[in-house]
C-alpha cells in the first residue's frame, strides 16, 4: 500500500515511513559513489537547497511523472513532436516532485497541504498537497511533495 492510499485511510503517517533525510548521512560521501564494470563513475545528483546549500533530495527520491500527461496538457507542449519519454523534454517542469522525507516536518503533522521549507535555513523550497498538484507540464502527481527548481540547485554528491 502507498503511503498516499495509507493517508486517505486516516493512517498516522510517522517519519518512520518517510525517506531517510539525504542531508544527514551516516554513510562516507564516497560509497555514493559506485564504479560501473566499464569504468564510467556513476554519481547520485542531489538537490540543494540554494540558500544554504543543505541536500534536500537524491535523484533516488525523485518521484518520476511523464510531462504532459493529462486533460490539461499545454498547447504548445502537444506541438512538440517526439517522444513523452525523451529526457530533454523534462527540462520542461519547473519542479520536481519527491518520496516524503524525514526533514519534512510540516508533512508529519498530519496536515493535508502545506508549505515545504529547508530544514536548515527554513527558505520555502516548495508546496506539499496529498490530494496532488498540478506540474507546470499539465501533470497531476498525488499525492505531491513538490520542490521548484528555482530554488534548489542541481549538483552530484
Ligand atoms: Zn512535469
Ligand atoms: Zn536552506
Amino acid at each position: 500500500m502507498s503511503i498516499g492510499e495509507l493517508y486517505n485511510r486516516g493512517e498516522k503517517i510517522d517519519s518512520s515511513k518517510f525517506g531517510a533525510d539525504p542531508g544527514i548521512s551516516t554513510e562516507p560521501i564516497s560509497s555514493k559513489v559506485e564504479a560501473s564494470p566499464n569504468g564510467v563513475i556513476n554519481s547520485t545528483a542531489a538537490y540543494r537547497c540554494k540558500k544554504c546549500r543543505r541536500v534536500v533530495a537524491l535523484q533516488e527520491n525523485v518521484v518520476g511523472h511523464v510531462p504532459g500527461e493529462g486533460e490539461t496538457s499545454f498547447e504548445w507542449y502537444k506541438r512538440r513532436s517526439g517522444n513523452p519519454f525523451d529526457k530533454s523534454s523534462e527540462c520542461e517542469c519547473s519542479s520536481i516532485f519527491v518520496e516524503p522525507l524525514r526533514w519534512m516536518t510540516t508533512v508529519e503533522e498530519g496536515a493535508l497541504e502545506g508549505k515545504l521549507t529547508c530544514a536548515h535555513c527554513e527558505a520555502r523550497l516548495g508546496y506539499f498537497n496529498w490530494s496532488g498538484i498540478q506540474c507546470s507540464c499539465g501533470s497531476w502527481v498525488t499525492p505531491a511533495f513538490q520542490l521548484h527548481k528555482s530554488r534548489v540547485d542541481i549538483s552530484t554528491v
